[in-house]
């Protein structure tokens, strides 16, 4: 649910207002719903290489409305500016420049998107210079869209095209409104590998996945999404959730699994249950994760030893069981729930950001492990979520994390899950050890 004042200012008085307030208007946000259009409204494509003629062939063949040059005043679903070949930083300003005034043209909810190529490993300073440019940018860009539009941006190292199918379920998942509260981030597509599902309604179809902590928030989210998407899901939770666990293993139609993660033997007791009761395993999410927080002046042993246990001890361990098992060996999928205050740190979290850094530092460390079978490990990093964990925050200090983003509002825990079940699908095979965050831009911090 969008939060009440949110849901106050979208319309009428509420609205009227607001606006004369100055107050904050955060936008309803478009959400995907399976069946309905990518997007609604042309989509502009703007660059002059050859990656931008064969971006809208390949989009014209999925029957988009594609332009390639902008209709002054007609509303467009998105704008995607290809930036794949620059040399130095006086080459951003006629593709910059060529898009400026059609940003006004972009719908409510409509999209910016960025194609270019990571500054790190490349050439000469200057073609760094340009690259690293394009983030600037891009990031700058998310902060000026209104009505709930967002920018992002995918990155291709060379020899990465365009048109290779992690770019395409990249470019799709900007697209759509499964991203709704993904704003102001970059994707790195590592290599050409990956494959684009046979229905993009079901990319899921036929994959057996794990969730973690599914009782409830989150995790209980990520189940309805990737069963909505066509796993068949395995619910991993504590005994004392054990109600609320079968409740939303029947509601998806999976089997539950009470399980503390944190035991030594939790790796191995859950590709038992997925290979005993559905003959295989594709796919873990390690989502279950606790807060206990205090400042570190006050910090205990008990505090600090459960956050850092259950949030990654508890993922490296089992991935060890995963790495070892003769069962998740063709084209396994990892996805871990991150966090941002893992990326910028947060007030009376010491224990919390250092476990969640940890997960990122350890999706990056096995990613190579993974891609050995054919695999990927990717994490999602949420921002401020609307879960019951950030409903006992005190009212204040919750509302400044709630609106301090670019969105002006809360994340969805379906926001998460989209992200989640994008890594964890086929086409996003050739995205391996990234960190996506899920955050509406989040203005604190990173
Ligand atoms: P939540 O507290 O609502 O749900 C967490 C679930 O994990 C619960 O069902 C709990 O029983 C389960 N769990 C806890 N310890 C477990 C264990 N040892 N073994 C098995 N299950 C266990 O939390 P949420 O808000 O849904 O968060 C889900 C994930 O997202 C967590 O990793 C959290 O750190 C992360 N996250 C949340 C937010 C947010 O704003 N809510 C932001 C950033 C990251």
């Amino acid at each position: 649910m969008t939060d009440k004042y949110t849901q106050l200012v979208s319309q009428g008085l509420g609205r009227n207002i607001a606006r004369k307030l100055g107050l904050p208007q955060p936008a309803l946000l478009r959400r995907y719903t399976p069946g309905e259009a990518l997007i609604s409204g042309p989509i502009l494509i703007q660059g002059s290489t050859a990656a931008a003629d064969q971006l809208a062939a390949t989009l014209l063949s999925w029957d988009l409305d594609v332009r390639r040059h902008a209709v002054p005043r007609e509303k467009l679903g998105a704008i995607i500016l290809v930036l794949d070949e620059l040399a130095s930083p006086e080459d951003l300003e006629k593709p910059v420049l060529s898009v400026a005034s059609s940003l006004r043209d972009l719908a409510p909810s409509g999209r910016f998107i960025t194609l270019s190529r990571p500054a790190d490993g490349s050439g000469t300073p200057s073609v760094a210079a340009a690259r690293q440019g394009v983030d600037g940018f891009l990031r700058s860009v998310a902060k000026e869209l209104r009505a709930g539009a967002t920018a992002n941006g995918i990155l291709l190292p060379e020899g990465v095209a365009a048109t290779s199918p992690s770019a395409l379920a990249a470019l799709r998942f900007f697209l759509s409104g499964r991203s709704a509260f993904v704003d102001g981030q970059f994707l790195t597509v590592s290599t050409a590998d990956g494959q684009l599902p046979s229905d993009f309604d079901k990319p899921l179809a036929g994959k057996v996945a794990v969730v973690t902590g599914a009782a409830r928030g989150i995790g209980a989210a990520i189940a309805r999404t990737l069963h909505r998407d066509g796993a068949t899901l395995v619910l991993v939770d504590i005994p004392a959730a054990g109600d609320h666990l079968a409740a939303v293993a029947n509601e998806v139609h999976g089997t539950a699994l009470q399980l503390d993660i944190a035991r030594e033997d939790a790796g191995q007791r859950i590709i038992d249950h997925a290979i005993q009761r559905h003959g295989r395993l594709d796919v873990v999410v390690h989502n279950a994760g606790i807060t206990r927080d205090k400042l570190l002046a006050n910090m205990d042993h008990s505090r600090w030893n459960s956050v850092l246990n259950v949030n990654i001890s508890a993922q490296l361990r089992i991935n060890d069981a995963l790495l070892a098992s003769e069962h998740f060996r063709d084209s396994p999928r990892i996805v871990s729930v991150a966090s941002t205050s893992g990326i910028a740190g947060n007030r009376g979290q010491t224990n919390y950001a250092a476990s969640k850094a940890g997960v990122m530092g350890m999706v990056s460390a096995t990613a190579s492990l993974l891609s050995a079978r054919g695999g990927t490990i990717n994490a999602v990093a949420p921002g401020f979520i609307e879960t019951e964990m950030t409903a006992r925050i005190p009212f204040a200090v919750r509302e400044v994390g709630r609106r301090l983003n670019s969105l002006q509002q809360g994340g969805q825990p379906t926001d998460v899950a989209e992200a989640i079940a994008f890594l964890a699908s086929d086409g996003a095979g050739g995205i391996n050890g990234a960190v996506l965050r899920v955050c509406g831009q989040n203005l604190v911090g990173a």
